[in-house]
């Protein structure tokens, strides 16, 4: 069995334990045992990395753009050549299947790399002046010292896109990471030490989150949020933001719709939703989630997703074979069940699943409804788990106003051969990102992120920097 490390808190530059001495303990979601404890942050810590985060600020803002990326590149190299003992460690503690473990963490190296570039491109503006000998110039300075929140789905991932976004603009940073899934990060975080990012700059704390962002949000020496998690935390966190007038980027839940139109490659949408839908066991913002099938595709479509779904092998996420692993927390199994139960309690029909596996870990069966009412709750909230519903539409209109329907506007899918529906489509549906006949999301170097509920700001593409910048204007007769 890989070993698993106990994980220390991470400020100004020291890995240590939390001052009161507290730990958390720490559970592996496939047996449900403790295997590690987790170092517990109180008031004294983060005014301890408040005070670092102010100090590394002022060191990181005045290191030359070409030494900063040079020190994110070698982070990125670490991360790759410790791969695959960061990726144990990851299914150890969260549950997928080694495989993602793996394809997360070398995807976060691309991500640092991505960011690195980016920071060497944070162009300004010089501005014509009306007036003879006036220069005017638009600068683009790193915001201040940043506080990010990350939930435990992708515990490399979740971390990098802030981390790296921040650092590449020349801003400190304080990551809270996830409780349920710390090791990962703080083994990620341990390349940009090894590399050379000086104390101070990056700060890793973890405890009760609601204290800690209590405290953080408002705090003078912070200057930028960045949050990922369910839409009713990112409201209060973002209420909080405003009132102190804090910069803030908010990558909340989803529902995301998949219409399938009858003119599409069936059997290849099935296939290629299946095995997006039981990514990370649907513990995804962006996981397909209500399929819009249009009715002379809908029995071939239904046929071909469950059989998909219910072929995957589930299991231990280290063992050979598994493609999908157990919930990463026991909460997730009593909501599945919940929303399963209700929606067969509504009218729907149940393909395939519904069940938890087994009595020992999370492991819950990948499960398809079809012909759910649109008052069941899980048309209404977002499952988070491997559940799908399959429903079916008439006319295209109907499949995008139920498209529409949710405040959620995170990720949306379409499958249609038609150039007129993929425009439709493109511009109808409300959501941050839709990808058309293949899974395309979330790249580097694309955009991501959503609208309505699902949040503001992007944590990708060329935009994605421009969160932790602020732009002054300067003009000066010589
Ligand atoms: P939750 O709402 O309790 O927590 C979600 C995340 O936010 C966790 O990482 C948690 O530590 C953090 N959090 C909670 N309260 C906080 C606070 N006051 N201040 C700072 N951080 C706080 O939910 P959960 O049971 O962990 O997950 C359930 C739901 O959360 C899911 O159904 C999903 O909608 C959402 N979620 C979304 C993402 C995402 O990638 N957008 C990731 C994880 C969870």
């Amino acid at each position: 069995m890989t070993a698993y490390p106990d994980t220390k808190l991470f400020i100004d530059g020291a890995w240590r334990a939390g001052e009161s001495g507290r730990t958390i303990p720490v559970t592996d979601p496939s047996s449900g045992e403790v295997i590690g404890q987790l170092a517990h942050a109180d008031r004294a810590d983060l005014d301890e990395a408040l005070a670092a985060a102010d100090r590394g600020f002022r060191i990181w803002s005045a290191t030359g753009v070409f030494e900063r990326y040079r020190i994110m590149r070698r982070a990125a190299e670490l991360l790759r050549e410790r791969a695959d003992g960061i990726a144990a460690i990851m299914t150890r503690e969260q549950g997928k299947p080694l495989a993602e473990a793996k394809g997360e963490t070398m995807a976060a190296a691309d991500v640092i790399d991505w960011f690195a570039e980016e920071g060497r491109r944070t162009y300004g503006q010089i501005i014509p002046a009306r007036t003879a000998g006036v220069t005017q110039m638009a600068l683009k300075l790193p915001v201040g010292p940043v506080a990010a929140f990350t939930p435990w789905n992708f515990p490399i991932n979740q971390v990098v896109r802030k981390l790296s976004g921040a650092l590449a603009a020349g801003c400190s940073i304080i990551v809270k990471a996830p409780e349920e899934t710390p090791a990962a990060p703080a083994e990620l975080i341990r390349t940009f030490a090894d590399a050379g990012v000086p104390a101070g700059v990056i700060n890793l704390v973890y405890g009760v989150p609601a204290e800690i962002s209590e405290y953080l949000i408002p705090h003078p020496v912070i200057r930028k949020i960045s949050f990922t998690g369910s839409t009713p935390v990112g409201k209060h966190l973002a209420a909080l933001a405003g009132q102190h007038m804090k910069r803030a980027t908010m990558e909340l839940g989803g529902h995301a719709p998949v219409i399938v139109c009858e003119d599409a490659d069936i059997a290849q949408a099935a296939k290629i939703t299946a095995a997006s839908k039981l990514r990370n066991a649907g513990q995804v913002c962006i996981s397909p989630t209500r399929f819009l099938v249009q009715e002379r595709a809908f029995e071939p479509f239904l046929d071909a997703f469950s059989a998909a779904m219910s072929a995957t092998p589930v299991g231990n996420g280290l063992d050979d074979g598994v493609r999908m692993g157990p919930l990463a927390n026991d909460r997730r199994v009593a909501a599945l069940q919940d929303l399963v139960g209700d929606a067969i309690a509504q009218g729907a029909r149940l393909v395939t699943g519904g069940e938890r596996i087994g009595n020992t870990g999370n492991f819950f069966a990948p499960t398809v409804l079809a012909d759910v009412p649109v008052s069941a709750r899980i048309m209404n909230e977002e499952p988070f788990g491997p559940v799908a519903v399959v429903n079916r539409f008439d006319d295209l209109n109907d499949a995008i106003a139920e498209a529409n329907r949710l405040p959620f506007g995170l990720a949306s899918y379409g499958f249609t051969k038609s150039s007129d529906t993929m425009h439709r489509l493109t511009y109808e549906v409300e959501a941050g990102m839709m990808t058309i006949n293949h899974i395309g999301l979330a790249l580097p170097e694309v955009p991501f992120g959503g609208v309505r509920d699902s949040g503001y700001g992007t944590e990708g593409g060329s935009e994605a920097i421009d969160a932790y910048m602020v732009t002054k204007f300067v003009t000066q007769l010589a």
